[in-house]
């Protein structure tokens, strides 16, 4: 099935919180600033089609129980890079065009300050994640498809061969407009493990409201659901990108170093191992990935 064409206008028609998998994606259009409705018939109304002003389009909202919006859609515009961020006719990666110069400028910050970041992965496709979910092996490590941020074309897991470079890229994402999807500690929020080289470009405005609140895009969306646009996953081409919870309640349980906990409605799964770390009861109670 040809997968449809997602751009930025498309985006910010489809505002949906869902809690859960299973049903239509729903479209919803994202509430007025003000929170009043808008009476069309008032002399002084916008016009339906305007734009509220100064509220941003919804930014995607993908989590293992949120779907890219259709599920299968593609950017509209994406760019061949290659391993260092640099269009290439031949380069083994895809990025959204809106990321090209934000990711050089973040490469290029990041080589003046002695740090080579280079590319492991970008832009993929729903088949793309469809292959890699059902080849990995390892609990929780590819998410599955139609759910992770790399269908967007803004998401790239960077190659960070240092601690140093771990560090340079928490502190300095944001001044380039991207923020960290996944960073240490925070997986029972996210859904998925900690990855502290996997960045999302979100752009200027948010990605330093992001770094001043110490948040991720996730636990921002939570907090502010209209500013999010998520799918519901009904229209999946694939019955993996929906994982019912069955027995396993939000609190969820250890087997072995797996965390696995029902997130919103949706399975995820977290080996704690992957952060050297073990599944067991956090000091606030809840089962976690702990020391
Ligand atoms: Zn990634």
């Amino acid at each position: 099935m040809p997968a449809m064409r997602l751009d930025a206008s498309l985006l910010g028609l489809a505002a949906a919180a869902l809690l859960g998998c299973g049903r239509p994606p729903a479209a919803i259009a994202p509430a007025p600033a003000t929170g009043e409705p808008v009476d069309a018939g008032l002399a002084d109304a916008p016009p339906p089609d305007a734009a509220v002003p100064d509220a941003p389009p919804p930014v995607a909202w993908v989590d293992p129980a949120r779907c890219v919006s259709p599920c299968d859609a593609e950017p509209a515009k994406l760019v061949r890079v290659d391993r260092d961020g640099e269009p290439a006719a031949g380069g083994d990666h895809r990025v959204d065009a809106s990321v090209v110069e934000p990711l050089r400028a973040l490469i290029a910050a990041a080589r003046a300050d002695g740090h080579r970041l280079r590319i492991n992965s970008a832009y993929r496709s729903y088949d793309d994640q469809a292959r890699i979910f059902r080849t990995t092996k390892q609990a929780g490590r590819a998410a599955r498809p139609g759910h992770s941020e790399h269908q967007l074309g803004t998401a790239l897991d960077l190659d960070l061969r240092t601690r140093k470079a771990i560090d340079w890229l928490a502190s300095h994402a944001a001044d380039h407009g991207f923020a960290l999807s996944y960073p240490p500690g925070k997986q029972r929020i996210t859904g998925y493990r900690p990855e502290p080289w996997h960045v999302r470009f979100v752009g200027a405005e948010l990605a330093a409201e992001l770094r001043a609140g110490g948040a991720t895009l996730e636990e921002l969306l939570r907090a502010s659901p209209a500013r999010g646009a998520a799918g519901a996953c009904g229209d999946c081409p694939s019955p993996i990108s929906r994982a019912d919870c069955g027995e396993t309640t939000a609190a969820g349980t250890c087997d072995g170093t797996v965390l696995r906990w029902c997130y919103d409605g949706a399975l995820a799964e977290v080996d704690c191992a992957a952060s050297r770390q073990r599944c067991a009861r956090a000091p606030g109670g809840e089962l976690d990935c702990v020391e």
